[in-house]
């Protein structure tokens, strides 16, 4: 859902984008063509992880280890992650090459959104998330200046952004969960957020841990679902997330083993 509303601050710089069209178009014509894809400050998310190493056919943890670095998040109690820039002439983005994005199909979202960022709230308690978009107004950026015109539906259909916003969307809730400070007196980077983070980044080190642990023999699941969850880093994510709210003492989103009942439930 898309919200108008002035509840959402507008960011500074930008501008609100509602159910108007507006103008942009990218391709190869601009003469900015590719421009952006240099010393950019990329934020990644969990799916974007996900994506991106599915891509290049590598492990999470490996995927950390070459193109990830620690960053500030959107609160103190909670690190982020941004995209390591190659390091040579102009920072360009390591995956990019002279003809293009190399990752286009599971490029990280803030890649498909812009020149539009989008920012979530739940305007009260257990209403649903509305969506704000913002437009971007950067001078080096000649795709505002183009014919083409696009609704908000457009884009996030021309932009495949479905799927990574739901799993944003579901991350945006337990970030905001993280920045009610959960570790209290452990401090940062204490064994809980350390388990917090592996959880949330590094899909594959946490398909590890949870086989190991025995995590899932806490849920009613049959083989089918097991096999789901463990197969599939979408659903282990979603799995993932609620799960830690859950032991850090948040939500209660996954049901236990009960007589009758079967499947984990995400509230
Ligand atoms: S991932 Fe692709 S679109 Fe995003 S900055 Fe890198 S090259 Fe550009
Ligand atoms: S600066 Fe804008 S128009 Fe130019 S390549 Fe990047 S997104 Fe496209």
């Amino acid at each position: 859902m898309v919200h108008e509303e002035e509840s959402y601050p507008v960011p500074p710089d930008r501008s609100r984008i509602g159910q108007e069209p507006f103008h942009f178009h990218c391709h190869p014509g601009v003469s900015c063509y590719l421009s952006c894809c240099h010393n950019v400050d990329l934020l990644l998310f969990p799916y974007d992880i996900i994506l991106l190493k599915n891509q290049l056919r590598i492990s999470s943890s490996e995927f950390l280890r070459r193109h990830a670095e620690v960053c500030e998040g959107s609160h103190p109690y909670f690190p982020g992650l941004r995209l390591k820039m190659a390091e040579q002439e102009g920072a360009p983005c390591p995956f990019l090459s002279d003809q293009g994005c190399t990752v286009y199909r599971n490029r990280p979202s803030a890649c498909r959104t812009y020149p539009l960022e989008r920012g979530v709230e739940r305007p009260a308690p257990g209403a649903p998330l509305v969506a704000h978009y913002f437009m971007t107004h950067h001078p080096y950026c000649l795709g505002h200046g183009e014919q083409r015109a696009y609704t908000l539906r457009q884009w996030e259909r021309d932009q495949a952004l479905y799927d990574c916003n739901m799993y944003n969307d579901i991350w945006a809730e337990t970030d905001a969960f993280f920045a009610t400070n959960p570790w209290a007196g452990e401090g940062k980077a204490g064994p809980r957020q350390q388990l917090a983070f592996l959880t949330c980044y590094d899909i594959d080190g946490f398909r590890a841990y949870v086989s190991r642990h025995g995590i899932l023999d806490g849920f009613a699941l049959n083989k089918d679902e097991r096999r789901g969850v463990l197969s599939d880093d979408g659903r282990l994510l979603r799995f993932g997330l609620a799960w830690i709210e859950q032991i850090l003492g948040g939500r209660a989103r996954l049901a236990g083993k009960q007589k009758g009942k079967r499947g984990i439930f995400f509230a």
